[in-house]
């Protein structure tokens, strides 16, 4: 028996003013998969997401996410429900405690009471490894730290699946490797996670699948082993030539 995927693009496209910068595109993410995607800045990566996490209209074609289309706008505010999303800027509440920035969005949009909202955000933070951190503030946190926060905050709602765009990419080295450690956690436990992301290292480790995007079409895609050991697309090959 096939499982339904979790996320299915058909057909889609969307330009930017006269620029078309997704081309006709078709991808599906299964249930619990690690999908990495790769490319040249500018060759729609961000774009996707967007679109598959419901911040972005398509032209053409269609998108489901957990067997909800996003065009039934009837039914669009069931995705916000299902998805979360984490950014390079870590957009923390600076007033807000980390125990306060995790429970605003259960407490204001979800209406949560205070209690079960604080109970839900503890249960994110002990995830992430901060639950020793609920009362600090983010200006008392590293930027590492902040980003797990952030991490926190989107699981929270207790998403189906988690979108990361480029979330190492405003960090230090050195503070990169705790975050994708949080990543590679989520990833064990099952999530199915969309990533965005520079980092070759976590690619190789934690895709499932790699997507290489190239001026708005997937140009390749495959295990992590056959696109960076033996890429087929002279442009998957150019690419990897100027990242690893
Ligand atoms: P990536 O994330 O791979 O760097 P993006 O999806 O951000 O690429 O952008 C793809 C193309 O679409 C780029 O040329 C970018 O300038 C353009 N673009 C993205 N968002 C907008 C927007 N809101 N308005 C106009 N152009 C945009
Ligand atoms: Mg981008």
């Amino acid at each position: 028996m096939s499982q339904k995927p979790a996320i299915t693009l058909s057909g889609v496209s969307k330009s930017f003013g006269a620029t078309q910068v997704i081309k006709t595109l078709s991808l599906e993410v299964q249930p619990g998969e690690v999908l990495v995607l790769i490319g040249a800045s500018g060759s729609g990566k961000s774009t996707v997401l967007r679109m598959m996490s419901g911040l972005e209209t398509v032209d053409d074609g269609e998108i489901w996410v957990n067997n909800v289309p996003l065009h039934d706008r009837k039914r669009s505010s069931e995705i916000c429900g299902h998805v979360g999303m984490v950014f390079q800027q870590f957009n923390l509440f600076p007033h807000k405690t980390t125990l306060g920035n995790v429970t605003l969005a259960l407490i204001k949009a979800r209406k949560m009471s205070p209690s079960a909202a604080n109970q839900r955000a503890m249960a994110a933070l002990e995830r992430v490894g901060l639950a020793d951190r609920a009362n600090h503030y983010p200006s008392q946190l590293s930027g590492g730290q902040q980003q797990r926060v952030a991490i926190a905050r989107a699981l929270a709602v207790e998403p189906k699946i988690m979108f990361f765009d480029e979330a190492t990419s405003a960090l230090d080295p050195e503070l990169v490797g705790e975050v994708t450690e949080v990543m590679r956690g989520l990833a064990r436990d099952g999530m199915t996670m969309v990533v965005v992301t520079h980092e070759m290292g976590f690619a190789r480790k934690t895709a499932d699948r790699v997507v290489f995007m190239d001026q708005g079409v997937v140009a390749e895609q495959g295990t992590p082993e056959q696109l960076f050991v033996n890429p087929q697309n002279p442009r998957t090959q150019q690419f990897l030539s100027r990242v690893l």
